[in-house]
This record gives C-alpha cells, sequence and structure tokens, in this order.
C-alpha cells in the first residue's frame, strides 16, 4: 500500500498522466480512503490547468524580431536588379 509520501511525490506524474497503469490503480486505491491526498491531487490539477492557459513564453517582440529576421535573410538570398 502506498503512503502519502508516496502519492505527494508521484502526483506531477499523476496529473500528467505519465504513470504506468499498476502505478495509477495503486494511487487510485490511495485516493479511495485517503481524502487529504485526493485534495492534493486536485490541487495540483487545478495549478496544472492553469498554468496551461498561461500565453506562451514567447513574447510578442521576441516574435516580430523573429520574423523580421527571416525576412531579411531572403530578402539577402533574392538578388535585385
Ligand atoms: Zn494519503
Amino acid at each position: 500500500m502506498l503512503s502519502c509520501r508516496n502519492v505527494t511525490e508521484r502526483a506531477s506524474d499523476v496529473v500528467d498522466g505519465t504513470l504506468p497503469l499498476l502505478a495509477r490503480l495503486e494511487l487510485g486505491l490511495h485516493l479511495m480512503i485517503c481524502e487529504g491526498c485526493r485534495t492534493y491531487i486536485d490541487q495540483m490539477r487545478g495549478l496544472k490547468t492553469m498554468l496551461r492557459r498561461r500565453p506562451p513564453v514567447l513574447s510578442t517582440a521576441a516574435a516580430e524580431a523573429a520574423v523580421l529576421a527571416a525576412l531579411r535573410v531572403s530578402d539577402q538570398e533574392t538578388p535585385r536588379r
């Protein structure tokens, strides 16, 4: 049987869904009997969802600079007369 410590250590994998089936079953059993861990996993899930909803790290300015740099390169490659 898993201890609460085991559960919190694997919480991130649980939320990401990267745990193997057996470990998931063990965890599910523990969560059925342990309200504390259930709450903990729920909070982790909420946190991950929030992080996913955040806009991408790349700022508009950085994206613009990347596009401009790409345009400049293609300009140089095209001979103009
Ligand atoms: Zn527990």
